[in-house]
């Protein structure tokens, strides 16, 4: 005669990670592995004696039991456990030849929000491309219907559908360069850097689009010790411009936009802050993640359409970068005051000198 309270100790200790539950038909408990106290969030640690429901507080699970129980056939289903039902277990029940059930809880959380952010990120995608897409279609479709006898129009039309498709161009390189980055497949081509360089070249490259848009961008005095940066040049050169370029974009029309870089203890950090709309409070925690937008109404209305498009992208990839580097972003700011956006990366050694 098999012995099941052995087999099942047997079974808890092959199936580590696991929660194992032995439970008699009427669903008290017999014995419980080692995980399920934990789970159930009780000090005492053998869970001997009490009712699933008792223990658990799950209905879901009470019911696969039950059913397994009063069926004697082996159920499968899912429940929420743990503090605040924050995980998600894939339950078994397996129903034993001389009464009780041997119930395995397998845990599913991390399986489960990756399908949600997968899913969230083809739906944010959709979202992004439709919009344009749409107005390609419309201006087209008027073209079509006679707009295109007019020189005038059909130019202003044939104008405003290129400019879309910059938009979706820019947001399809910036998808392929956020997935390459997260996957681990840019190597960075990391080297010594002097961070007044890549500031300088920042400024350059935005100096025009700023000037389009009634602002002033500046340097910021460079701190009195030289520093060296490690890192790839071409990255975080990539980082500081989409920073300076949300600077721009978010500021007010003759406002002013500063470029500069700090040393740190181990990390040299470059900042570009401004005098524009701000971020709220409440959504500073969430703005490096990809799609993340405040509200698209309060980028500055533009008119020159030379801001590109507004998928929430932009930071993310910062984020990536810096991550890349082993380093940080971060951002100070005050609604309707200002912001100061920084990514850091790593400190050179210069002349032996420790970093
Ligand atoms: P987007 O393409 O929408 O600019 P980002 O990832 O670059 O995407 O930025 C995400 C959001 O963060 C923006 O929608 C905007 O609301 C906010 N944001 C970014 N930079 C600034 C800034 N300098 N000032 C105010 N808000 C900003």
């Amino acid at each position: 005669m098999i012995d099941p309270t052995a087999a099942f100790e047997a079974l808890i200790e092959r199936r580590g990670g696991d929660v194992l539950l032995l439970v008699d038909d009427a669903l008290r408990i017999v014995r419980a592995g080692p995980e399920a106290a934990d789970l159930a969030e009780r000090a005492d640690a053998t869970l001997g004696g009490l009712s699933l429901i008792a223990a658990f507080g799950s209905a879901p699970l009470d019911a696969i039991a039950r059913g397994a129980a009063a069926s004697r056939e082996v159920l499968t289903g899912e429940a929420d456990l743990g503090h605040l039902g924050q995980r998600r277990f894939a339950v078994d029940a397996v129903p034993l030849a001389g009464g009780g059930l041997v119930l395995s809880l397998h845990d599913i959380t991390a399986l489960r929000r990756m399908e949600r952010v997968r899913r969230d990120f083809v739906a944010n995608i959709g979202h992004e491309l439709r919009t344009p897409l749409t107005s390609i279609k419309l201006l087209a479709e008027t073209l079509v219907s006679g707009a295109a006898e007019e020189a005038a129009t059909a130019r202003e039309f044939a104008t405003q559908i290129e400019r879309e498709a910059d938009h979706l161009a820019q947001l399809v390189d910036e998808l392929l360069d956020l997935s390459m980055i997260e996957s681990g497949q840019t190597r960075l081509a990391i080297e010594t850097l002097d961070p007044e360089e890549v500031v300088a070249a920042c400024v350059e490259r935005i100096g025009p689009v700023a000037e389009r848009s009634e602002i002033r961008i500046r340097r910021l005095p460079p701190p009195t010790h030289d520093a060296r940066a490690l890192g790839d040049p071409a990255r975080i050169g990539q980082a500081l411009i989409n920073l300076a370029h949300n600077a721009v974009k978010y500021s007010h029309h003759g406002g002013e936009v500063r470029v500069g870089w700090e040393p740190l203890d181990g990390a040299i950090r470059f900042l570009v802050s401004d005098d524009g709309v701000g971020v709220p409070d409440a959504h500073q925690p969430r703005i490096f993640e990809r799609f993340y937008k405040v509200d698209r109404s309060r980028a500055r209305e533009r008119d020159d359409q030379q801001l590109g498009g507004s998928a929430g992208l932009g930071l993310a990839i910062v984020r990536h970068i810096a991550e890349a580097h082993g380093g940080a972003v971060g951002l100070v700011s005050e609604e309707g005051v200002g912001s100061t956006f920084w990514i850091q990366v790593p400190r050179a050694e210069i002349g032996g000198d420790a970093a």
